[in-house]
């Protein structure tokens, strides 16, 4: 039998050294994830940090058609983090690059090392600017229609490139 692919979007972050040739690099890589094909991506974001210092960051968003389980497919995004140079010296720290697990299709998963939908993602500019603008119409499962919280994040300054 063979398994269809599931819709995954993902979240892109960078705010150390060259950020936005990170993102891009981060992009290019999805794209060349096993069993994983790259389906669209988002514009480049500008976005000064939230609950954080350091640099503006760099944000996009993707979606890949993935055969790969949520947690495979997290395992991939923390092996390209890794190999981005990212560090984990203190919670929010500045990052090389930093790829979160947004969507996984329709599913709910809540387990220690895994949290689908990614929970903060409605309280996030960053997130949700880029996520509308691949699909308008996305619902996160859970919370309903992504666009419904926009209003809520418009304080949050985010800057399209
Ligand atoms: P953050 O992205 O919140 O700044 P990290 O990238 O350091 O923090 O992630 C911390 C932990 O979050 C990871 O070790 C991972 O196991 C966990 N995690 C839980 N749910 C997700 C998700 N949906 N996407 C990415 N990481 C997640
Ligand atoms: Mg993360």
């Amino acid at each position: 039998m063979t398994r269809s692919r599931t819709a995954c979007y993902i979240g892109i972050g960078a705010n150390l050294g060259d950020a936005r040739t990170q993102a891009e690099a981060a992009i290019a890589a999805l794209a060349q994830l096993p069993d994983t094909t790259l389906a669209a991506q988002s514009s480049l974001f500008r976005t000064a940090p939230v609950d954080a210092g350091g640099d503006d960051y760099i944000n996009a968003v993707a979606r890949v058609d993935t055969l790969l389980s949520a947690e495979a497919l997290l395992a991939q995004l923390q092996a390209l983090e890794h190999a981005a140079g990212r560090e984990r010296p203190y919670r929010n720290a500045p990052r090389t690059l930093d790829l979160d697990l947004l969507l996984y299709g329709e599913e709910r998963v809540a387990t220690p090392t895994l949290e689908v939908p990614h929970p903060r993602m409605t309280e996030r500019a960053f997130v949700l600017i880029p996520l509308l603008q691949i699909d308008p119409f996305i619902t996160i499962p859970g919370h309903g229609p992504a666009h419904q919280f926009v209003a809520a994040v418009s304080g949050q300054s985010i800057q399209k490139l």
